[in-house]
């Protein structure tokens, strides 16, 4: 469920017309609704109601100091990914302590900056990271709070650009070695080891492959106190799935979730984490964008958008699907017709759609991409000196620009001639 339902015959975010958003900034531009934001979260932390839990939201998913703020005071936390990500959730006034840090190649000086600015955890994924999180914590007097991620070996039945639970990706520590690098790990004077981590993919429409590892999970927490590690919290990724196409089947719900977690782990009393990042944001956001023209080809009729594939990639990328709707609502028995929906980025690829069936549109009318609130800005590029497009946010009848457009002057100024040119 999200906030942008047609009034009247036309497309809003919450209380405020798209066309007044687009009127108002100009086109292309991401819209995000606070009040799906917020409640996508609250569907989290209730799922994990009665147990000591915190939901850290993967903020790489949609990492506007505004959405972070919104989530924040919410009570969420942060999953982080990057010592950029990091400064970011500071600056939106996440406190260190609700920071969780993952990511394979965590530099020195990135972990320095965690370590001085306060953080939850780290979430170490192999044995050289280890050692240079402990160097720098006993460089600065400072004791680290760990968990190492597990690779359980499970196959999360997603996208392969997108899966990261199998042996042959580069996430994580294999499993069956956890003892050994657990062992390694307490012999480090820097480093304190409270617990487990594992985030074995995105977009994940089954719970099967969550519990295959959740399971994988509770029995090394067992083996692992047995050798009388002190493992009290268990990370346990993000990765659930949306559904971007409106007639496909639902994936699981954040409440069955929260039930197979209980059931799979409630009985080790340990803290819970979750990182869920395209569940909260995802249907939270669209990109709008304008038609420039209605072009016929020889067996197929193109619609070229103002908005192209360094706005929204998921397409290109990850052959994503999403829902394009008409600003404008069609009247009721419209006859629609396929069009293939394209960018005007020079690149095949820029293609957001191929005969897809849509009302009848004209040069100047507006579309929106459904579900396009993670994955889509903060993947944006400057491909073809096109400017990063305008975030909005919505919050019932007022909206704010949350990342204005760059001038061409400030994109074009940039850029340093050398003086021997
Ligand atoms: C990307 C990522 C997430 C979030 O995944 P979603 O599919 O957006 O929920 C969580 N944890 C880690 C470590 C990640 O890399």
């Amino acid at each position: 469920m999200d906030h942008f339902l047609y009034r009247d015959g036309a497309l809003y975010a919450e209380d405020v017309p798209i066309s007044e958003i687009a009127a108002a900034v100009g086109t292309p531009f991401y819209v995000y609704s606070t009040a799906t934001l917020l409640r996508h979260f609250q569907l989290f932390d209730d799922a994990l109601d009665g147990t000591d839990h915190l939901v850290c939201y993967a903020m790489k998913a949609a990492s506007n100091q505004a959405i972070l703020k919104t989530l924040a005071q919410a009570g969420a936390g942060m999953d982080v990914v990057s010592g950029g990500e990091y400064m970011r959730a500071k600056a939106a006034g996440v406190p260190g302590d609700k920071i969780v840090f993952s990511g394979v190649g965590k530099t020195a000086d990135e972990i320095c900056t965690a370590l001085t600015g306060g953080i939850r955890q780290f979430n170490v994924e192999s044995e050289p990271e280890m050692e240079v999180i402990n160097a720098v914590a006993l460089e600065l007097g400072v004791v680290a709070p760990i968990t190492v991620r597990v690779n359980p070996d499970v196959d999360a039945k997603t996208h392969a650009k997108i899966a990261t639970g199998k042996s042959e990706n580069k996430f994580g520590i294999p499993i069956a070695r956890a003892s050994e690098v657990y062992a390694h790990a307490a012999s480090l004077p820097g480093l304190e080891v409270i617990g487990i981590d594992v985030h074995i993919g995105s977009q994940l429409t089954e719970l099967e492959p969550f519990e295959l590892a959740y399971n994988k999970v509770a029995e090394l927490t067992e083996r692992l106190r047995a050798e009388g590690h002190n493992i009290r919290r268990l990370d346990l990724g993000g990765g659930l799935g949306i559904p971007y196409a409106r007639s496909n089947d639902a994936p699981p719900l954040p409440v069955e979730y929260g039930a197979m977690i209980k059931k799979t782990l409630g009985h080790l009393g340990c803290e819970i984490e979750i990182e869920p990042g395209r569940l909260i944001a995802g249907n939270a956001g669209l990109m709008v964008s304008k038609v420039i023209y209605v072009k016929s080809g020889e067996d197929r009729d193109f619609l070229i958008l103002d908005g192209a594939m360094n706005d929204l990639i998921r397409p290109a990328m990850y052959e994503a699907y999403h829902d394009i709707i008409a600003v404008q609502e069609p009247a009721p028995g419209v006859e629609q017709q396929p069009y293939d929906i394209v960018g005007p980025v020079c690149e095949s690829g820029d293609t957001f759609a191929k005969q897809r069936n849509m009302p009848p549109l004209v040069p100047g009318d507006l579309v929106a991409f459904r579900s396009a609130g993670a994955y889509g800005a903060v993947m944006s590029s400057e491909y073809n000196t096109r400017p990063l497009i305008p975030e909005v946010l919505v919050h019932g009848d007022q909206f704010a620009v949350i990342r204005e457009r760059p001038t061409f002057d400030e994109m074009i100024n940039r850029d340093t001639i050398p003086e021997w040119l």
